[in-house]
């Protein structure tokens, strides 16, 4: 293979080419006489000469350059490491005396996506079973199973399943008449499912900033923010950090306010030792593929109030009258689950708890490896406040150091995501800002590391680490 690589550097430009087709590499590396290393040519190398004009028949050398990579025979493989990545994959090993005597070749099978479901329990089983039961529609005991389990477990009385997270904030306004004429307060920074669910409902969105330790919506600028026609408060608990219920609470009661809480990046936290979700008029949770336990897509809405449930399953179905089949009195949706969805939720609810144990325990990892050195980590010592791990979540000092991280961490194979952007700046939602000082920075500087339910992973990942910092 090694002679493949290798062109002299009496060679032409053409002949250069021609190695690379069979080598099928993207490179060549250009030897004298003697076999020492003089350069580096890519096929992007080529493909410029050629825009530039350059004959192919010309010599190699007139468009060998300087900057190349190349290791000696006695780096260690971790020394090596840090010069390959996805793009520069293939580099010359030369000896002392700078002859090429080997090449290394970056794998790029290795890959860590930001998040993977864990599906290692009862999924299939349960799955099967509901499959089995020709139950696969919206009906079904596993359906009644979810609803009733993920609603004790976050101590709440009433569950409704519904298609996913989204809609399932759009359910939640809907059923408490939210809608035209009525402003609906909400973080800055958050997905964006929470500002489309006010907008469908045709309300009018108030974005206001967050606070700089939790990254949460700030009651302060709430306060601020309510006018007359404000009807409702979407605290985010965002990347599994709880919002400061105790003013959101103070200020709902105060100003005769419905709170709907986006639970969606934190089932399992606690805010004064009480779970999130069970503080709002209605909670709104998602089980998207990477969020805390999944049914593929799905959410629920919880809710003590007897009323809003029996509602929130009437527009949740159509808006047919529980009682007389085909009988419309509001005009509802389709937001409902299948019941092979709701299979998958029971059992990964039965492993909630190792779930959020074992993405802590990535937190941990990365913050042993990290040493305090390369970012600012989410707090974990709020007042009141018990976060739980969504994706490991960090700052760097600033834009700039977070795009390099971004993208050396994406060349070793480790998949990393960028905060969401501040709402306010987009286009399409400018014109419900209030405030985002805080949120901007935040956005700026924040990425998500690999966050998994499974421990396996973290052996592997050390690896590429070690190799980048
Ligand atoms: C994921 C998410 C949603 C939406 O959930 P889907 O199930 O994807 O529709 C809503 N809000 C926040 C904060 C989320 O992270």
């Amino acid at each position: 293979m090694l002679e493949k690589l290798i062109s002299s550097i009496n060679s032409s430009i053409l002949d250069s080419m021609k190695k690379i087709q069979l080598n099928a590499m993207g490179v060549v590396f250009i030897a004298d006489e003697e076999s020492k290393l003089c350069g580096i040519i890519t096929d992007g190398d080529i493909r410029r000469a050629i825009l530039n004009g350059t004959e192919l028949d010309e010599k190699v050398s007139t468009i060998l350059h300087d900057e190349y990579t190349f290791a000696y025979e006695d780096e260690t493989y971790e020394e090596i490491m840090k010069k390959v990545n996805q793009q520069v994959r293939i580099i010359p090993i030369v000896n002392k005396e700078h002859q090429i005597i080997d090449f290394f070749k970056f794998k790029s099978d290795v890959f860590f996506p930001v998040s993977i479901p864990e599906l290692n329990g009862n999924e299939f089983k349960y799955l099967i079973d509901s499959f089995i039961s020709t139950w696969i529609s919206s009906s079904g005991k596993y359906i009644n199973q979810f609803e009733n389990d993920f609603a004790k477990y976050c101590n709440m009385d009433y569950g409704v399943c519904v298609s996913n997270g989204s809609v399932a904030l759009h359910l939640a306004l809907t059923v408490l008449d939210i809608g035209e004429g009525d402003e609906v307060i909400i973080p800055d920074l958050t997905f964006a499912a929470t500002i489309n669910a006010v907008l469908h409902a045709n309300a009018t969105p108030v974005i206001v900033d967050i606070e700089s330790d939790s990254w949460c919506i700030d009651p302060d600028e709430i306060r601020k923010a309510i006018t007359p026609k404000t009807k409702a408060i979407i605290p985010v608990h965002l990347y599994g950090q709880p919002c400061n219920m105790d003013e959101i609470m103070k200020i709902a009661k105060e100003y005769n306010l419905y709170i709907i809480e986006d639970c969606a990046e934190a089932h399992g936290a606690r805010y004064d030792g009480k779970l999130v979700g069970s503080f709002g008029d209605i909670s709104c949770f998602s089980f998207f593929g990477n969020k805390i336990i999944t049914t593929g897509e799905g959410g629920m809405c919880l809710t003590n109030n007897p009323a809003l449930d029996e509602k929130m399953r009437i527009y949740r179905d159509h808006g047919m009258s529980k009682t007389k089949r085909y009988w419309h009195d509001v005009v509802g949706f389709n937001y409902r689950m299948t019941n092979i969805q709701a299979a998958i939720g029971c059992a990964q609810l039965e492993k909630i708890n190792l779930f959020i144990s074992n993405r802590e325990y990535y937190e941990n990892f990365y913050k042993i490896v990290f040493k305090n050195k390369f970012f600012e980590f989410q707090r974990n010592n709020l007042p009141k406040r018990e976060k739980i791990t969504w994706l490991v979540s960090v700052l760097a000092k600033n834009e700039q150091e977070r795009d390099k991280y971004l993208k050396n961490f994406k060349e070793k194979g480790l998949d990393t995501r960028p905060f969401f952007y501040s709402l306010g700046i987009m286009d399409i939602y400018k014109k419900y800002l209030f405030s985002n000082k805080n949120s901007l920075e935040i956005s700026k500087r924040g990425l998500n590391l690999p966050t998994y339910a499974n421990i396996n992973k973290i052996k592997e990942i050390e690896k590429i680490l070690k190799n980048i910092i």
